[in-house]
């Protein structure tokens, strides 16, 4: 059977990462995250100016850039789970034209948990891994399990930029949403469990589709 190719739609904090992690883990696929592969550039200049500018504000970076990172990292794969990538409609006709998708997913979770998930996510400097203080903390606090590396809060998970991302995700977004809706492709998945409760439903999807 071919590698599945999985798109995690969902609001910031709604568990796009967490689940990406576990397709990985599962069908051996690539992880495929716009954010990533920003944050890892940040301060890249390209004609409209360098990413940070408009991560630090909550902003889209403009479509060139990500369409770029897109196209690139879905060139010579075979499955891949992609996470944070359509978030406006000419990204998602952007993806029409490069690639077929297995299987789309809308990771459904309400304003007030989303909230609470993404002011206490932390990130491993070292490795990556995603901890959250209160829903998902590491053995020892601050500390990475895996490596043992430090566990930092992203610039953007505060408060205030947390609001202007979730205001972004309805404004530019939700018609993403709409738009596979529309084209009867979409599944839709309550968030609101457990990592594991909602990978469960999750990964029943993914068997059904491929
Ligand atoms: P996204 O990639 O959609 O922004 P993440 O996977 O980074 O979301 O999850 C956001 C935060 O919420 C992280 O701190 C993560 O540990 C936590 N989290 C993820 N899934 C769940 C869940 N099902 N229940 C509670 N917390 C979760
Ligand atoms: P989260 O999953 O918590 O929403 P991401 O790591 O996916 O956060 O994205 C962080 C930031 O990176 C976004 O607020 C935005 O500035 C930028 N970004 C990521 N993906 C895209 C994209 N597809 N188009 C435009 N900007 C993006
Ligand atoms: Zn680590």
């Amino acid at each position: 059977m071919s590698q599945p190719k999985v798109l995690l739609l969902g609001p910031p904090g709604a568990g796009k990462g967490t689940q990406s992690s576990n397709v990985v883990d599962e069908y051996g696929v690539d992880h495929v995250t716009t954010g990533d592969a920003l944050r890892a550039n940040k301060d890249m200049e390209t004609d409209h100016g360098t990413p940070r500018e408009y991560m630090e504000a909550g902003e889209l970076v403009p479509d060139p850039v990500v369409d770029e990172i897109v196209r690139a990292a879905l060139e010579d794969t075979d499955g891949f789970a992609l996470d944070g990538y359509p978030r406006n409609l000419s990204q998602a006709e952007y993806l029409d034209d490069i690639t077929d998708l297995d299987l789309v997913a809308l990771l459904e979770v309400d304003r007030e948990e989303l909230m609470a998930r993404l002011t206490g996510r932390r990130i491993c400097d070292g490795c990556g891994s995603n901890y959250h203080v209160e829903f998902n903390p590491p053995e020892e606090s601050g500390v990475c399990d895996g490596c043992g590396g430090e566990l930092i809060q992203r610039d953007d998970d505060d408060d205030e930029t947390v609001r202007e991302r979730l205001d972004v995700f309805d404004e530019n977004t939700q018609p993403v949403v709409d738009y596979y809706d529309d084209e009867g492709e979409l599944v839709r998945i309550d968030g609101h469990g457990t990592p594991d409760e909602v990978w469960e439903a999750l990964h029943e999807e993914i068997e059904a589709a491929t």
